[in-house]
């Protein structure tokens, strides 16, 4: 799948499913441009996970009062992710990954914010200084929830 077969199909559904805050290329370019690297596509089966995602990072765009999310690092090719040493069974695979930051708050409240989701149990929640690591593991028949 090339990209813009990506930006076709993964706009599609986006737009099916009423999601008008992100667009299919900050699901699969964002954070890797900068580095040079390869860009490849996600499998077309991946969309799915993306979409659940999605949701979520709308959940955090609306909590305490509605500003941007901005991503930071989304999907991840597995060129990709063993060129920035990234763990192999990384969920930034799936497209159920992201690393993001809330306008306005710490990645600490943003990790309080994503606590606070109905679903938290099935979440994945990193901590990290200048940005917080959130992924649906859980959805997608992984061992959830996971804190670090
Ligand atoms: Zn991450």
């Amino acid at each position: 799948m090339t990209r813009d077969d990506w930006v076709a199909v993964c706009g599609e559904a986006l737009e099916r499913k009423g999601i008008s805050h992100f667009h299919p290329l900050e699901i699969c370019d964002v954070g890797r441009e900068a580095h040079g690297a390869i860009l490849l596509a996600p499998r077309p089966h991946l969309i799915q996970n993306a979409i659940r995602l999605c949701r979520v990072l709308l959940y955090l765009r609306e909590a305490v009062r509605p500003t941007s999310v901005l991503v930071n690092s989304w999907f991840r090719s597995s060129i990709y992710n063993d060129r920035i040493g990234g763990v192999s069974k990384s969920m930034h695979l799936t497209c159920g990954a992201a690393d993001v930051v809330k306008s306005g708050l710490t990645p600490s409240e943003v990790a309080d914010i994503l606590e606070s989701h109905p679903e938290s149990d099935q979440f994945g929640i990193g901590r990290y200084k200048t940005f917080t690591h959130i992924d649906i593991r859980g959805m997608v028949g992984r061992g959830a929830p996971a804190r670090w």
